[in-house]
């Protein structure tokens, strides 16, 4: 439980590696010099200071013109608004007609079926009485009439005559293209105070200032006058005779809201002649973008215009857009209708847009997403640097500063250094293989230490000639059993997997490991092996140099400072962390020889503080 509390108490931070490198540090600051740029230029581009609201909107719309047609079997009409575009086609759309069939003078009756929508027959027996479908124009009465001289069609009880026309073409009200409609689009802002509590003096100063309101109503409530500022889209600036006289033009007068049904469809990049003979629907666009900042003040409408339906009357199978209405009189006591199919095109106005103003929240929000960028600069910089495009010295300093690993206890690493090779290997202990034959993890690179310096330097002080008369166990009773042989030589060959030809029998697989890569010299046979591993006066040097006061009393801790030298000589401070070194059976061997314990039987070596304090080996 305690535990648990001192666990609440702590605070993990993380360790920061800083490389002193003008080179890194320049592409640092350059790289986050671009981000620091990039956002600000996405923050002004996508105004991400700003909170938004979408436009509320009403749109209401007149068309005016007139045209005079000449429609077959009648004469000549003019046609003029309630005619053309009195029907009305719902909320923000309007409707023009552009070409139209007359059937006049239609009574109830009984009368041929047209050919296309009814079938041909011979006989009444073709005919069923009672029948209609979809297509049929009115109820079969089940007779087979003649339809012309040559075909015969089944009658049916209808409004006689029935309507057989073709669609004019070019269109009877071709001219309609010079019609106008003038479109009045007001918008508010709800989330932006658009409607505002400001003073007279403020309003009336507004109005003047083209400033946020530009339209303005003055409500005075309880002494405050209250302005209602809204816009749309026939600017304050905009006099009744500047209306008057004004045709929209996206290049001369964009902000006129009087259009030509001719421009509307040309700038949806169709042609009106031909849409006028099917009919068809066009969309009108307004789009307020609208700034309401005071220094970026702007909020006018953008038009633009698109066909909403299928164009390629070939392709589709009901083209353009038409309906049918009737008019009904009473002669002399019949009525009567004369039934118009009015062709057109109806314009759907659609509003969208919103408005933005700088809001703080907003600004703060948009920072705080854009510092994870920075990391990018950390990401590039350690992979550069983890990457042979940075000098490759550079890079494995790095990372060895940089990564620290740490082995679970049950994984054990050896390192190995051969004679024959320069460099340290890292393997994984095995239980199939002998540490000879273990392939490599890794290869780190020797380093000239500081220890092994400091030892070489005091063998050079001792020479090795001074180190031999103490050989003889004179110095501080030391228990060396002189008629051990110096050298306990191997039957030569008698281990497969040593290459030396002086190892001793080992018997676990990872003692089995020679000084040598390939064949060769033993390290032994080196006058430094003896001179720095075996000589007493040194391995009393290295005991005292690190404990000073050291009393030496047995042979045991001579084997010990002996394996300690070694390790300190082979590996030194190159050694990797979790990695155990050991030391090759013929230099273990060699070291016994010359101070064997006596009773025959070797502990574990107890380690010196120079080498790496983890470190155990396999002499045992
Ligand atoms: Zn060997
Ligand atoms: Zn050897």
């Amino acid at each position: 439980m305690p535990c648990v509390l001192l666990n609440l108490c702590e605070y993990d931070t993380q360790k920061l590696v800083k490389i002193k490198s003008v080179k890194l540090g320049s592409l640092k600051w350059t790289l986050n010099g671009v981000i620091l740029m990039f956002i600000c230029i996405m923050l002004l581009w996508n105004k991400g200071y700003q909170e938004y609201d979408p436009v509320v909107s009403s749109v209401t719309t007149k068309v005016k013109g007139v045209a005079k047609i000449n429609i077959p079997d009648i004469g000549e009409v003019v046609w003029d608004v309630v005619d053309h575009s009195g029907i009305s086609q719902g909320k923000n759309s309007f409707f023009v007609a552009t070409n139209v069939i007359v059937t006049q003078n239609q009574k109830q009756g009984n009368c041929p079926e047209v050919p296309p929508y009814g079938k041909l027959c011979r006989t009444d027996k073709d005919c069923e009485k009672g029948f209609s479908d979809q297509y049929s124009h009115g109820v079969q009465t089940g007779a087979c009439v003649k339809f012309d001289v040559m075909k015969k069609t089944c009658e049916v009880s209808t409004w006689c005559p029935i309507e057989n026309k073709k669609r004019p073409r070019p269109a009877l009200l071709a001219s309609a293209e010079n019609f106008t409609v003038m479109i009045k689009n007001n918008i508010r802002f709800p989330a932006f105070n658009y409607i505002r509590l400001i003073s007279l003096q403020t309003c009336a100063y507004s109005v003047s200032q083209k400033a946020p309101c530009l339209a303005i109503f003055i409500i005075p409530t309880n002494h405050i006058h209250s302005c209602i500022c809204f816009r749309r889209n026939i600017l304050p600036e905009m006099k009744d005779t500047d209306l008057k006289g004004c045709i929209y033009n996206p290049y001369t007068n964009p902000y006129c809201p009087i259009f030509r049904l001719g421009d509307i469809v040309s700038e949806a990049k169709e042609n009106f002649e031909d849409m006028a003979v099917e009919g068809g629907a066009i969309g009108i666009q307004i789009n307020w973008d609208c700034d309401l900042n005071r220094i970026f003040h702007s909020c006018l409408p953008k038009y633009t215009f698109r066909r909403l339906d299928e164009k390629e009357s070939n392709k589709t199978l009901y083209p353009g857009f038409n309906f049918r209405f009737a008019r009904y009189s009473t002669v002399s006591g019949v009525e009567q209708r004369t039934l118009f199919k009015i062709y057109g095109i109806r314009f759907d106005v659609m509003v969208f847009g919103k408005a933005g103003k700088f809001s703080i929240i907003q600004l703060i929000i948009y920072i705080g997403s854009t510092l994870s960028y920075y990391a990018l600069t950390t990401v590039f910089l350690d992979w550069l640097i983890g990457t042979s495009c940075y000098s490759k010295e550079a890079k494995q300093n790095y990372s060895e500063r940089k990564f620290e690993s740490v082995q679970d206890r049950e994984e054990c690493f050896l390192c190995v250094s051969f004679v024959d090779e320069d460099k340290l290997r890292v393997v994984k202990k095995s239980r199939k293989k002998t540490l000879q034959q273990t392939k490599a993890l890794s290869l780190h690179q020797r380093k000239n230490d500081l220890a092994s310096m400091r030892t070489l330097i005091s063998v050079m002080h001792c020479g090795p000639s001074r180190g031999l008369p103490v050989q003889n166990g004179q110095s501080g009773g030391l228990s060396r059993n002189t008629d051990t042989p110096l050298l306990e030589k191997p039957q030569s060959g008698s281990q497969a997997w040593c290459q030396c030809g002086c190892c001793v029998p080992a018997a676990t697989l990872h003692e089995q490991l020679c000084c040598r890569l390939g064949k060769g010299r033993c390290i032994t046979s080196s006058p430094i092996f003896s001179t720095l591993i075996l000589n007493p006066s040194v391995l009393e040097t290295a005991l005292f140099y690190v404990d000073p006061l050291a009393e030496l009393h047995e042979g045991a801790q001579l084997r010990h400072g002996a394996y300690s030298q070694f390790i300190r000589w082979r590996f030194g401070d190159s050694t990797p962390r979790d990695a155990v070194p050991v030391i090759p059976s013929c230099c273990v061997g060699r070291i016994r020889a010359e101070y064997p314990s006596p009773d025959d039987k070797y502990s574990g070596p107890r380690l010196h503080q120079t080498t790496p304090p983890q470190a155990e080996f396999n002499a045992q």
